[in-house]
């Protein structure tokens, strides 16, 4: 009996605690409730808890043989601030947070897995399960390791995935390499001279500076980014006077930059910089650029990459692996972790209609119990992939 088909003698259970997790959403760094329930199951299954990383973040670690190995597995357990447009049974309890990205199914999965390989015990070594706090643009994943996660609980590789809508139930999809973007936010201050409306020339006018920087900064993308790489620029914002007839004394622009490589980063980062500053100085204005990181890329390592698709396709078989899904420009902080240990994620499928195929964040999704035993089965089977138990 593979993992998958093991798991699904548990599906009744998860699926009650699913909706549970879904019916209590807590939010980023919030996940009090949620934590406290994990903790509670690992511990009853024999499992040691450490609490407290990265302000609700918990790390429970398995042990088995004499194996010197660790694999690490991770789950996001926080909601997002949305209202709940469902109206199911299970529906948010909390007015204005939902779990409208599936964290609640990802945490069950881990449980899942977890449950399993408590009972199981066929591997040799140790595996960390990961749940960590604050996935949607709170650092979560950053606090933990800031805490010393991998220190702490030293891992060889860490594993973690994604509910995918409109993917078929038990179908995977991976990449190696770039599998989504890496995101910054940016600032850009203009500063000239006020006044008079009617006497443009005693000012000088951060709004058509401003314009102007707007334009040039799609020659970025245009015209220094290598074709073969792919970036965006998006301006979002742009913040100028209040009067019909003042030229205001300063502008403030502002967006998104998304890349799948850090280099590429570096450079729209270090262009954005010079045109907007050198455009400025031709104007007689000034300018500043602040230039913020929010994630780094998704980068799946080749071995594990190979590792945990050859796993998902021993368990579904060879053609429900895409093992060239097409990046998307999202993001994801699981990425710091795999910036710190070579790991891979992996989209696994949610369903495609009315059962699955809702986006996330939409105010309608649900994440869909039909892919608890698909998400934890494929995080067990990597563990007794990568630390097989040695047969005596
Ligand atoms: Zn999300
Ligand atoms: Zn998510």
């Amino acid at each position: 009996m593979n993992p998958i088909q093991h798991i699904r003698r548990y599906q009744d259970q998860l699926t009650e605690w699913r909706r549970d997790f879904h019916a209590h959403p807590e939010t980023g760094f919030e996940e009090q409730r949620t934590s406290a329930l994990v903790a509670e199951r690992l511990a009853a299954w024999g499992i040691e808890v450490h609490r407290g990383i990265g302000g609700t973040g918990l790390v429970g670690v398995l042990r088995n043989g004499n194996g010197d190995r660790a694999v690490g597995l991770r789950a996001d357990m926080d909601a997002l601030d949305m209202p709940e447009e469902n109206e199911f049974a299970h529906r948010s309890r909390n007015p204005g947070k939902m779990h409208g990205c599936g964290h609640d199914g990802h945490t069950t999965m881990l449980l899942g897995a977890a449950r399993y390989l408590a009972e199981t015990k066929n591997f040799d070594g140790t595996v960390h399960f990961i749940f960590q706090p604050a996935e949607e643009g709170q650092g979560g994943a950053r606090a933990m390791i800031a805490e010393g996660l991998f220190e702490r609980f030293p891992c060889n590789s860490v594993y973690g995935l994604h509910n995918r809508p409109g993917m078929e139930i038990g179908h995977y999809g991976i990449r190696a390499g770039a599998m989504m973007a890496g995101a910054a936010f940016f600032d850009i201050h203009v500063h000239g001279k006020g006044g008079h409306g009617a006497r443009p020339e005693s000012t000088i006018d951060p709004v058509i500076c401003g314009a102007q920087i707007v334009s040039a900064l799609q020659s970025v993308v245009a015209r220094n980014v290598p074709p073969a790489d792919t970036a965006v620029v998006s301006v979002t914002g742009f913040t100028a006077g209040q009067a019909y007839n003042v030229i205001p004394e300063r502008v403030a622009l502002r967006g998104t930059v998304r890349t799948y490589r850090t280099e590429v980063m570096r450079l729209v980062e270090a262009r954005m910089r010079a045109l907007a500053l050198s455009i400025a100085t031709g104007f007689g204005a000034t300018a500043e650029l602040a230039f913020r990181e929010i994630t780094v890329p998704v980068l799946n390592s080749e071995a594990e990459t190979t590792l945990i698709a050859d796993a998902a396709a021993a368990m579904v078989g060879e053609a429900h692996v895409d093992r060239q899904r097409p990046p998307v420009m999202g993001s994801e902080d699981f990425s710091y972790m795999l910036a710190e240990r070579p790991g891979a994620y992996i989209l696994v499928g949610n369903g495609l209609g009315e059962a699955g195929g809702c986006e996330v964040h939409n105010p309608r999704y649900d994440f869909n119990d039909a892919a608890i035993p698909y998400g934890a089965g494929i995080l067990a089977a990597v563990v007794e992939r990568e630390m097989p138990r040695l047969k005596d």
